[in-house]
């Protein structure tokens, strides 16, 4: 593409003075991760990749399915046929609409064990997640290293968030020491509107692109939220570190540390996270052999295996989704039986 071409893709952008030539350069050049991309995550690499963004890096552990079309917006009707992993299926429907930018998905599950690897090079990382765990892990990770990151939360018709400017505004700890009541609510327990989801990405987009246009002093310095339904909106100031804060204040770091997480259990929805095996799996050759035992069905990325009353999906990575069970024992032993221990 012709740098006249470049030009035109962005005209609109560049038209407004924020952005400016300069600012679209700056988008061009940087790098930024996704850490999830299910509902807020579609929104944000949606409204990023169209903007121009270089480099995103998309870090997803989960498969598409049906009831996330109500409001994943990047995803269709084939990928869920398909289970494709979201970060496959998010890749593909990016380079459809700009093929000029580049994506790196990433098929796993953010831990304390690959958080330094999935999140090198990157200038600010975006919260697509669905829990406190992961995020806290981020803020860690954040506040060592002094990179910026988003917090976006959206449940039912509230949603919420903060730019975590490490050094100079609150962090996640700051605001809450501990995961805040109602955090384990998910989105399979309380619902979720997607209007909620893309009112939040769309701020948290809008801060994005100051920040990596230079255009620091716009940044908002508060923890915005809205309930949509309920007509309410709050903002706490969050413009400077809490003192004595674990994180920012004290360093440390105790979720970058938080190893052997055994099993999670994941959005409410009957299923159990296997991903203490890191051991590679052949899709192809695992299939054959789960052949006799119940129905199965794998492509390039996962691997589905259906026994009565149970569906286990397996990635390449050896790591499992197990639905039909929260019985961490029930799950394990089905793994070891067909998967090996
Ligand atoms: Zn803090």
């Amino acid at each position: 593409m012709t740098s006249l071409e470049l030009e035109e893709r962005y005209s609109r952008q560049m038209l407004f003075p924020g952005i400016g030539a300069e600012g679209q350069r700056k988008l061009a050049q940087a790098r930024i991760a996704m850490v999830g991309c299910g509902a807020t995550g579609s929104v944000l690499a949606s409204l990023l990749g169209r903007a121009g963004v270089g480099t995103i890096r998309i870090i997803d552990r989960d498969y598409v399915e049906s009831s996330n079309l109500q409001r994943q917006s990047l995803f269709d009707e084939s990928d869920a046929a398909e289970s494709l992993p979201k970060a496959i299926a998010a890749a593909r429907k990016i380079a459809a609409f700009n093929s000029q930018i580049v994506v790196e998905p990433h098929i796993a599950d953010l831990n304390p064990a690959n958080i330094e690897t999935l999140l090198a090079g990157v200038k600010l990382i975006l919260d697509g997640t669905d829990n406190f765990e992961t995020r806290y892990l981020m803020n860690d990770y954040a506040v060592k290293f002094s990179l910026p990151w988003i917090y976006i939360a959206a449940l039912g018709s509230y949603c919420a968030t903060l730019n975590v400017l490490p050094g100079k505004t609150a962090c996640l700890a700051c605001i809450f020491p501990e995961s805040p009541r109602g955090a384990l609510a998910t989105c399979e327990t309380a619902g979720i509107l997607n209007s909620v989801v893309n009112l939040v990405a769309s701020l948290a987009a809008t801060e994005a692109l100051k920040l990596l246009t230079g255009a620091g002093d716009h940044l908002r310095h508060t923890l915005l939220s809205f309930d949509l339904w309920g007509n309410e909106r709050s903002e706490i100031v969050a413009d400077r570190p809490r003192l004595g804060c674990r994180a920012c204040g004290q360093h440390e770091f105790v979720h970058l540390t938080g190893e052997g997480r055994p099993h999670i259990t994941l959005c409410g929805r009957n299923s159990v996270q296997i991903h203490e095996h890191h051991r590679p799996l052949n899709l192809a050759q695992m299939s054959e052999r789960l052949q006799p035992h119940g129905a199965v069905r794998h492509n390039d990325f996962v691997l589905k295996f259906w026994q009565e009353p149970y569906e286990m999906t397996l990635f390449p990575d050896g790591r499992a989704i197990i639905k039909g069970t929260t019985d961490t024992a029930v799950a394990r032993s089905l793994y070891a039986r067909y998967v090996g221990s």
